[in-house]
């Protein structure tokens, strides 16, 4: 997990070391494959990691990056001819045959500027069977010069046939505390940056998205609060939350899947009770207020956590097909209040 490239240095890097190595090692001894995917949740920094591989594959440097060179400043620049990022376009924001058909067209000429000339697809995550189809041929043949990289949230995105053809990368969300870290770095206040990282854990670009989106805040603080209320059976401030979520039905989806994280969490504590709040060391919780979700743990039963889990999947089919989402919310609530 890493911060942008937008300075005139190499970003620090966190929590992906062994990535770092291998690229490195990869580029000392000449063996850089020639496509190559970085999966990874978004946030987690995959563009960055994409980037600095780049970087790394262009820079003359016996020590590449060195961040000194013409190439390695180019890139920091963002004005690099030869590296390439294909446009997204349409609803889903995937990339046309159009453009696909271009990339193919474009990569039969020589780079501008340096040994390689490198096309980084971003956000895969819609791309589509048909762009997948016209870019086989060059995945699987390229021209010497060519180096295609990718960064999806998953790997199932791509046909088994273009990935036999990737090297695969896994990029991992980094520590709380090289999240603070790299929050406090951009100037975040502690305060800001420790309810960022409680509220995100290591996902620096969820950190830096949720600071910046006041609706993500109120989100979050409205989880905390409904898991306070489930615990604490105060049942008037669990129908009065899930009436803010009433008129919006993205809203209350997403509401929704929060709040089974935090049962999910609560179930975790429940088992192990000495779970160390800290997912540094224990990465399994996921929900977005843990302390809400171990007071959560101390009265579940087994049952009842399927029955609360139970509840919110029934709510989130129901919207799914329409039904309204007051209605929906409604009987949800209904379900939390024996
Ligand atoms: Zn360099």
């Amino acid at each position: 997990m890493m911060s942008d490239i937008n300075r005139n240095t190499i970003p620090e890097i966190y929590g992906n070391s062994r990535n770092l190595t291998l690229i490195r090692a990869m580029r000392h001894n000449h063996r850089l494959p020639h496509a190559c995917l970085f999966y990874g949740e978004t946030g987690s920094g995959r563009k960055t990691l994409a980037e600095y591989f780049a970087m790394t594959a262009l820079c003359t440097s016996d020590h590449a990056p060195c961040s000194e060179c013409r190439n390695c400043r180019k890139i920091l620049h963002k004005s690099h001819p030869d590296l390439i990022f294909p446009e997204h376009s349409g609803k889903k924001q995937g990339f046309s045959v159009e453009t696909v058909r271009n990339v193919c067209q474009d990569a039969l000429t020589a780079p501008n500027d340096s040994d390689l000339k490198i096309y980084l697809f971003t956000d895969c995550d819609n791309i589509s069977i048909p762009a997948q189809n016209t870019l086989l041929k060059l995945t699987e043949e390229p021209p010497e010069h060519v180096l295609l990289l990718f960064t999806a949230q998953t790997k199932s995105v791509f046909l088994e046939t273009m990935l036999s053809r990737m090297m695969q990368i896994a990029v991992n969300p980094c520590s709380w505390k090289d999240c603070e870290t790299a929050l406090l770095s951009r100037g975040i206040s502690p305060t800001d940056a420790g309810n960022a990282v409680h509220a995100c854990g290591g996902n620096i670009g969820k950190a830096l998205q949720w600071l910046a989106d006041e609706d993500m805040q109120t989100l979050t603080r409205h989880v905390t609060d409904f898991t306070n209320a489930v615990f604490t059976r105060k049942h008037y401030e669990i129908l009065r939350i899930l009436h803010d979520y009433e008129k919006d039905r993205q809203k209350a989806l997403e509401f929704l899947r929060l709040v089974s994280l935090q049962f999910r969490d609560a179930m975790i504590f429940k088992y192990y009770p000495n779970l160390n709040q800290n997912p540094d060391q224990n990465s399994m919780l996921a929900g977005c207020d843990r302390d809400s979700a171990r007071a959560l743990s101390t009265i579940f039963t087994a049952s009842r956590a399927i029955q609360l889990q139970d509840a919110v999947r029934d709510a989130c089919t129901a919207i799914h097909a329409n039904v309204s989402t007051k209605l929906a919310l409604a009987a949800f609530g209904g379900r939390l209040l024996f």
